[in-house]
């Protein structure tokens, strides 16, 4: 069976600037996996690098041992939130319908099916009384809901999704791990850029510690250690006298 994602040997420069170099990962289909590392580690690089947002500098990368452009209807993202234009005028229905337009042909108008779809995944996160209404007027994690039904429409085999916790309550925090592992039932892979040390270990099952390069890549209980979080943050981290990890109070931005 085809592995979801292969990346062999990236990197990304900004103008001259290196953001990202000589990243190898693959992963096994089937599980929720992390993406830890400080701000401007280069995680929504690496997200939307997959995505073919960016120029690469050099690598290969594979989504299911194709090229993103052949396997793109494989492939569900979710923003990070910063890089959303919330005051775009435009309803949580047609947000989430846009999710199905990987399905159609580009002339081809929504069918039946893709409105049934569109609602249910409406449903599924609980938005149905706001269908009609524009995202600005929406709250933090509604308006993350938004994007979640939409990556739900989209029926991928492949998640990714830039920060989906950052700005929202813990009830939706909670519904949306939820999800995330019930898609990992269905045989799905959700990748998760994440900034809270103190839930990696619950939420994931491999994670990928990342500052720039790769520093460690495996099963969370092989790589969320002390040293290799030293390595990821620098000096920028903390250990607390209970033994939990917190990060630095930098808010995560960008
Ligand atoms: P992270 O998501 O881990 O916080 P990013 O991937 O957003 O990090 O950014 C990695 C580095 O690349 C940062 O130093 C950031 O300032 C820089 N960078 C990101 N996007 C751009 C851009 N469009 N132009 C120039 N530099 C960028
Ligand atoms: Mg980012």
């Amino acid at each position: 069976m085809s592995l979801p994602l292969t990346i062999e040997n990236l990197t990304v420069h900004y103008q001259k600037k290196p953001a990202l170099w000589g990243v190898d990962l693959k992963l096994e289909a089937g599980q929720i996996v992390g993406i830890i590392g400080p701000n401007g580690a280069g995680k929504s690089t690496l997200i939307k690098a997959v995505m073919d947002l960016l120029p690469l500098s050099s690598g290969v990368i594979k989504v299911f041992d194709k090229s993103f452009s052949k396997n793109r209807k494989r492939i569900g993202y979710m923003p990070q939130r910063e890089s959303i234009d919330w005051d775009f005028p435009v309803n949580v229905f047609d947000v989430v319908l846009m999710g199905r337009y990987g399905h159609l042909k580009w002339f081809q108008r929504p069918r039946s099916e893709d409105i049934e779809k569109t609602w249910s995944c409406i449903e599924k996160v609980k938005l149905t009384p706001f269908a009609n209404r524009q995202i600005s007027n929406l709250s933090g994690g509604q308006q993350q809901r938004v994007f979640l039904a939409r990556a739900l429409a989209q029926e991928s085999d492949l998640y990714l999704m830039d920060e989906p916790f950052a700005a929202i309550d813990s009830a939706t925090e909670t519904a949306t791990i939820e999800l995330f592992r019930e898609l990992k039932e269905q045989g799905k892979t959700i990748i998760v850029v994440h900034h809270d040390l103190a839930t990696a270990r619950r939420y994931f099952d491999s994670l990928l510690l990342l500052n720039k390069q790769v520093v460690a890549f495996g099963p969370t209980q092989e790589v969320f250690t002390g040293d290799r979080l030293q390595q990821t943050y620098g000096g920028k981290l903390t250990i607390l006298e209970d033994q939990s990890i917190a990060a630095s109070a930098e808010p995560s931005i960008g």
